[in-house]
């Protein structure tokens, strides 16, 4: 991130941001540290927020200062950011049917459930991975078993902590492009950890799902609660999406600017089953500030029965 678009780098606010009822955030960078995050995303008017616990494109094991987890704790609860969410290094693929990636992808994702526990986090997001050189099934069980390897001897429950499969946006051999495929895996693993989904507007719409239409998103809901379980759904992906319906291409553009639009996120934010979730948004960083408009845009959109807008200070 340039310094500009930093948001540590404007002057403190003078009047802490206003909430809604809804636990609202956004990706936070780590940059100078993980615990400035914290910082960031309360500057941002987040109430909850996700991180990398370590660089998301390299392998390099890395852990974590007991400052840096204590300082995290402090801000989180000066700021009620609840929950925090650490996404997952983009290397790791827990279906990998290379057997020296395979082993790297366990090793990689043990680290990141060290940190997740050592931060107090939450909720660890893991995307299923992809199955190339196998197929759909053996991938699924290759998942399942990387992930009960990486945990083997953590207790998450006491720590906390959920591990969240990602739906995807069901490109040719990545798992999870379907509800069926995320619920089958979390069926797998319900038995040795905790286990729950995190949605993806953007990797849900262009995976097939309608999401646009009212009619649509009723639907795909119905289909979610079937497979997944709604209330198995603590964390959404707020993404708009670049490409079409259908399309497989995960590119994620503003809230409200791309393919999926701004009222079917009205719908979700309001919707009283999904009342529990967190929705965070990973949307891109084009211009200074375009972090603090996606959370505001997804704030704006909640509403309470009669169409008032909520807002309260902490
Ligand atoms: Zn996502
Ligand atoms: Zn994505």
């Amino acid at each position: 991130m340039a310094d500009e678009q930093d948001i540590l780098n404007l002057p403190a606010p003078k009047h802490q941001p206003h909430l809604t009822s809804r636990r609202i955030g956004i990706h936070t960078s780590v940059a100078g540290g993980v615990q400035n995050a914290a910082e960031r995303a309360y500057r941002l008017g987040c109430n909850t927020f996700q991180i990398f616990s370590s660089s998301p494109r390299q392998w390099k094991p890395y852990s974590l200062g007991q400052m840096q987890c204590d300082e995290m704790k402090r801000l989180r609860e000066k700021y009620g950011l609840k929950p925090l969410v650490i996404h997952t290094n983009y290397l790791v693929n827990p279906a990998a049917t290379n057997e020296e990636f395979f082993k790297k992808s366990i090793e990689a994702f043990r680290g990141e459930v060290e940190r997740a526990l050592a931060l107090g986090a939450e909720y660890l997001v893991l995307h299923p991975g992809s199955f190339r050189g196998s197929d759909r099934e053996q991938g699924l069980t290759r998942a399942a078993a990387a992930i009960a390897a990486a945990t083997s001897g953590l207790d998450l429950a006491k720590g906390g902590l959920t591990i969240l499969i990602e739906n995807t946006a069901g490109a040719e051999f990545s798992l999870g492009g379907s509800f069926e495929q995320v619920a089958e895996l979390l069926e797998r693993l319900r038995s040795i950890i905790p286990v729950a989904a995190c949605i993806d507007t953007c990797h849900t719409h262009v995976a097939g799902y309608d999401i646009v239409s009212e009619e649509g998103l009723r639907e795909t809901l119905v289909k979610l609660d079937a497979s997944v379980g709604l209330k198995n759904v603590p964390v959404w992906h707020c993404n708009d999406a670049k490409a079409a319906c259908g399309s497989k291409l995960d590119r994620h553009q503003h809230i409200g600017n791309g393919s999926i639009g701004l009222e079917p996120f009205r719908r979700l934010l309001n919707d009283p089953r999904l009342a529990h979730a967190a929705f965070i948004a990973e949307t891109p960083i084009d211009e200074p500030g375009d972090d603090l408009r996606n959370v505001e845009a997804l704030k704006k959109l909640v509403v309470i029965r009669g169409g008032q807008q909520i807002l309260f200070h902490l």
